[in-house]
């Protein structure tokens, strides 16, 4: 079946993280993918679109992703899915790090469901296919909709730039392996939100993203 999905950005944490709104128009289900903190404005995003969410889902474990996770899951009572559990070490020390980072109190996360390769995660009546893609973080994940021609990329692939690899678990190598071998495949047409900052498409990006020539 093709749903009518729709996206809302909510820009959250000092380090502008993408959080994401993403709903089936016809149903008003939908989920919240990477509720990094900023709960108060997640929240009126919620209410302004009308969306009853159903799922909390994890690109990655980083905090600006992964922060409030917790926090909403205990607000709203829904489970969380995702990322990888080769992400587990990051989540398992979300408060420390935001305390590392100055940031607002943060809780651990334990996902209701750990992602893997070829799995799907079902949003009201939306598909969603799920890729492993480390090398950002050994247990990112990339949330497709082939149907609509959606992605959410989280910080594998950006406008005009990739995801850092200098951070614990990183390798830069496998990650362009990563986007060459499961997320342009995807194909030029399919349009993505990333972690941080603007949407793009893979045709844009494997035509002109010089992390990707040659
Ligand atoms: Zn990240
Ligand atoms: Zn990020």
């Amino acid at each position: 079946m093709v749903s009518d999905i729709r996206a809302a950005i909510i820009p959250v944490t000092p380090f502008q993280q993408n959080c994401t709104l993403v709903w089936s128009e016809s149903t008003k289900r939908g989920a919240v993918v990477d509720p990094g903190g900023d709960l108060d404005r997640i929240r009126a995003a919620i209410a302004q679109n009308g969306v009853t969410v159903e799922k909390i889902l994890l690109t990655h474990g980083h905090i600006d992703h992964a922060g409030a996770a917790t926090a909403l899951k205990n607000e709203l009572l829904v489970p969380i899915e995702g990322p990888h559990e080769a992400d587990r070490f990051l989540l398992d020390h979300l408060a420390e790090t935001a305390r590392g980072y100055g940031l607002a109190d943060a809780l651990p996360v334990t996902p209701d469901r750990w992602l893997k390769e070829g799995d799907q995660v079902s949003v009201g009546d939306i598909v969603l296919d799920v890729l492993h893609c480390p090398g950002h973080s050994p247990g990112s994940v990339v949330f497709v909709a082939k149907d609509q021609w959606f992605a959410l990329m989280g910080d594998v692939l950006f406008n005009g730039s990739v995801g850092r690899s200098d951070l614990p678990g990183g390798d830069g190598a496998l990650l362009i392996r990563s986007i060459k071998d499961k997320v342009l495949p995807l194909g030029d047409d399919v349009a993505f939100i990333c972690g941080h900052g603007p949407a793009s498409t893979i045709g844009h990006e494997r035509e002109t993203n010089p992390f990707l020539q040659g």
